[in-house]
């Protein structure tokens, strides 16, 4: 931004000036974006010839349906860089017009946000970025130069034809009543996600309400004298970030489990980030719920759990919650308004890859909840971040 201030003194340039260049990109080599991972105020231009190009297919972001498209590119060095567009942008990308230009064809994606997903690097689309067939630059011309007797051409892909389940499906996946739910193998059923239809009954505080996180990976991070250390990133250059982890308990007609819920499963619920809450509100103690957090006490909603490990531990981990229609039918209207999920901006969004439905069996075990007493904050085991 340009400030004109009071002081502030025009005068013409009388000397031959350089053209102005028309583009300015801030390009960004493939092998440095790991170290941009998840860093969500760190955004890259990065530039390639294309190699690949996926049609546009819908993937559960949230609760919504959000199109996504898929595009690989190639470096000089071949290297090669998966991107994935998201929304609108993923529609404005006109395959026709790319299978009309001649071959190599460069692009450069602006304002991209540096992911990982399952162990790989990819960019995605922000709400900030723009795309530039051929940009008017040196670097363009050098990776046209360097393909231009290239006999590989780009791969059109067709979109796969694999349905994202549906709200509906998400909201009845494994759905069981609350005893039954515990009743479950934890250890066994890891990789299901079950549905329950629930109240919260109970906020237990003694475990505090929200801890210091990494910023990258939302990870616990411990206090080393003055600074903070994640076990996955170092010392942190920034002060850490504070981060919902709640332990609470739900209900139905059944019986009752302890769950527990992190980072944003609470934010869409009580519409309010942690850290609006600990520094702009000043509720500091981790051991006193802040009020926004104690109306959560007789809620009713839909809860998508998933048994997570957690050290020698396993938590029933509340991954999404949904509203039910049928609840305010049923049960007592909770005390306040549910407020709307926050709907996560661009830069944030993870291809979420819809789960196969194994049929494999639920082996039903008696098995005991861990008591809800248990120290979480004296265990020196890391958290796994929420999303
Ligand atoms: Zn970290």
């Amino acid at each position: 931004m340009l400030q004109f201030a009071r002081s502030t003194v025009f005068k013409p340039v009388e000397e031959d000036i350089p053209e102005i260049p028309r583009y300015k990109f801030n390009f960004v080599e493939y092998d440095q974006l790991t170290s941009r991972v998840d860093i969500n105020d760190l955004l890259s231009d990065v530039i390639g010839r294309l190699i690949s190009v996926k049609g546009v297919e819908e993937s559960n972001v949230g609760n919504r349906l959000v199109k996504r498209r898929n595009l690989t590119l190639q470096n000089i060095r071949d290297e090669s860089l998966n991107i994935t567009l998201w929304g609108e942008i993923s529609q404005n990308f006109d395959e026709n017009a790319v299978q009309r230009m001649s071959e190599p064809v460069v692009i450069a994606f602006t304002a991209m946000a540096a992911k990982q997903y399952l162990g790989g690097l990819y960019v995605a689309s922000t709400s900030g970025t723009s795309f530039y067939f051929e940009p008017d630059i040196a670097k363009s011309k050098k990776i046209k130069k360097r393909f231009s007797h290239s006999i590989q051409g780009i791969d059109f892909i067709a979109p796969s034809t694999q349905k994202p389940i549906t709200l509906e499906e998400q909201k009845t996946m494994n759905r069981l009543m609350v005893a039954e739910l515990r009743a479950l193998d934890p250890y066994q059923n890891q990789d299901q996600k079950f549905t329950t239809k629930a109240t919260i009954t109970e906020i237990d505080a003694r475990q505090g309400w929200f801890y210091n996180a990494c910023p990258r990976c939302y990870r616990r991070v411990k206090q080393s004298g003055t600074s903070w250390w994640c076990d996955t990133h170092g010392y942190l250059t920034t002060i850490p970030i504070s981060w919902y982890k709640i332990n609470a308990r739900i209900e139905d007609s059944t019986g009752g489990m302890n769950i527990v819920m992190i980072g944003r499963t609470i934010q869409s619920l009580v519409n309010k980030p942690c850290s609006i809450l600990t520094i702009q509100d000043g509720y500091t103690d981790p051991n006193i719920i802040p009020p926004l957090l104690d109306q959560l006490k007789g809620i009713s909603k839909i809860f998508s759990i998933q048994f997570r490990p957690r050290g020698a531990f396993i938590d029933a981990t509340v991954i999404k919650t949904f509203d039910d229609d049928e609840t305010q039918m049923l049960l007592p209207a909770p005390p306040t308004e549910s407020p709307k999920d926050i709907p996560a901006p661009l830069a944030s969004l993870d291809p979420e890859t819809p789960l196969p439905e194994t049929k494999k069996g639920i082996k039903k075990q008696l098995f005991l909840t861990k008591p809800i007493t248990e120290d979480i904050q004296s265990s020196p085991q890391q958290h796994p971040p929420s999303t």
